[in-house]
């Protein structure tokens, strides 16, 4: 029997945003089952968010790790609620929750080993600093996305131009195929918007944490993976930290919900016959994008699984008056082969279905792996935040997806939609994706096994917290 405490690693996730919360809880069980005592904090909001309760929720069913949710925080009046954009806003949130999360630390027993901060919570590097508690970083997104934004300390120092006046210029970055500057986050098109700052900040703080921990594995991203450890991304004479891959963590079956009407209906479609639609938490299309792909994947003949959300505005329709968004007779037409679902599915388990044989996604971070762990292929329609560059990387890069054109226009045309789905299903293109997407699973697959890269670079984490203070 071993009498020695459990270290403490407390890990800090910014509110109201699952995609950032769940990697971070699979982070915690996973150090749970090495021997470490996890704690999960997450970020105070500024108008009483539903973090605690979405906390409250995880914590019924994972006992292994505790909670705590900081106060609710107040926005520092140099950061604007609505004209600073979201970004902004939960940059200026964390930034305003730090005494708060000191207040924590301080009086947490044992004291913390080490803290694990999200990309979003970088400005609380300085409370670790302050109370000497070794801080890492988090970072939920792929390790592409942490290359560019190591290097962006680089491109600052190059131009004085805004990313948005360089139109679709290409920027070449170590490790990464040319990314045109119109697909960076619109959050950092304006060079001397706060959120540019915030996110320049956050930047130079990865360089001076202790390690960096991505969710993903290498061979998703050799050539990113790389660059970054041989310093090819930081400023010429900064010292890049520790990289530690450790995906993919996706999150597993939801537990205690009884099984959704899709996952039935998927259990009468041939093997990979279905294409699945889903564009992640946020993902919306006005009334006339809904029509052109209802139109377009009723055109491409092939079996669909759709998640569709109201037009932004028509909200308040009632929720199974499904009807009036699409064109005359649609979902009747199509009802042998389609499968329209409202605002959300078990995206998860959708994956990993076997009658499912490709998705059209929004490139976030956790749909991709969510795929890549399913060997799902991908047709590329990125919305929001860094999904664009996503799309790049996976296109691109990985190799993993094959774009839907006209998603930076403004409009996908019903006949794209159509010739997309119809050329991932039925050609030998889209066969070879189907393989690429096999193999890609199998190597992250190995890379989480006993022995895999992202297994061994978490084992050498947890040991390096359980030895810590120790001489
Ligand atoms: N998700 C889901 N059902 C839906 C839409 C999304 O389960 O109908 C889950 C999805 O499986 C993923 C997360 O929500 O785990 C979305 O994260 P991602 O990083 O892909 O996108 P974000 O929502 O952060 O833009």
């Amino acid at each position: 029997q071993n009498n020695t405490p459990k270290k403490l690693v407390v890990i800090y996730a910014p509110p109201g945003m699952p995609g950032h919360l769940f990697p971070a809880v699979e982070l915690g069980k996973l150090l749970v089952a090495q021997g470490l005592k996890v704690t999960l904090v997450l970020g105070g909001e500024d108008n009483h968010g539903a973090g605690g309760l979405l906390l409250a929720g995880i914590e019924a069913v994972i006992p292994s790790l505790s909670f705590h949710c900081l106060p609710r925080a107040t926005l520092p009046s140099d950061v604007p609620t609505a004209a600073g954009g979201s970004e902004a806003r939960l940059f200026g949130l964390a930034r305003a929750s730090n005494l708060d999360l000191r207040d924590f630390l301080r009086s947490a027993s044992p004291a913390a080993d080490a803290l694990v901060i999200d990309f979003f919570c970088g400005s609380a590097l300085d409370v670790g600093a302050e109370l000497g508690i070794p801080t890492y970083f988090f970072l939920t997104t792929c390790i592409s996305c942490v290359a560019f934004c190591l290097y962006q300390q680089v491109i600052h120092e190059q131009t004085t131009l805004s990313f948005r006046d360089l139109g679709g210029e290409l920027l070449e970055v170590p490790g990464l195929p040319p990314i045109p500057a119109d697909h960076l986050p619109a959050f950092i098109l304006d060079r001397d918007s706060l959120s540019t700052k915030f996110f320049l900040d956050v930047s130079e703080r990865l360089c001076n944490s202790h390690g960096l921990i991505v969710n993903t594995c290498r061979s998703l991203e050799p050539r990113a993976t790389d660059a970054i450890v041989s310093g090819l991304c930081a400023l010429p004479g900064r010292r890049t930290p520790p990289l530690y891959c450790i995906g993919p963590l996706i999150k597993p079956d939801e537990v205690g919900t009884e099984s959704h009407e899709c996952l039935a209906w998927l259990d009468g479609q041939p093997k990979a016959s279905v294409v699945f639609l889903s564009f992640g938490s946020l993902g919306r299309f006005s009334a006339e994008q809904i029509r052109q792909m209802a139109a377009g994947l009723e055109t491409s003949g092939q079996r669909f699984l759709w998640v569709v959300r109201r037009p932004p505005g028509d909200e308040h329709q009632p929720a199974d008056d499904l009807d009036s968004l699409f064109p005359k007779g649609f979902l009747r037409r199509t009802k042998e082969r389609g499968l329209v679902v409202m605002s959300w599915a078990p995206q998860r388990e959708v994956l990993a279905h076997g009658a499912v044989g490709g998705f059209v996604t929004h490139c976030g971070w956790n749909s991709v792996l969510e795929a890549v762990m399913a060997g799902v292929p991908m047709l590329a329609w990125p919305l929001y935040a860094e999904q664009r560059m996503n799309k790049v990387f996976l296109v691109e890069e990985m190799q993993l997806a094959v774009a839907i054109e006209g998603y930076d226009k403004g409009m996908v045309e019903a006949r794209e939609v159509a010739a997309k789905v119809r050329w991932l299903v039925e050609s030998d293109g889209g066969k070879e994706l189907r393989q690429r997407a096999h193999a890609a699973m199998r190597l992250a697959k190995e890379a989480l096994d006993d022995g895999g890269e992202s297994r061994t670079a978490l084992l050498q984490l947890a040991r390096e917290w359980q030895n810590a203070g120790d001489s």
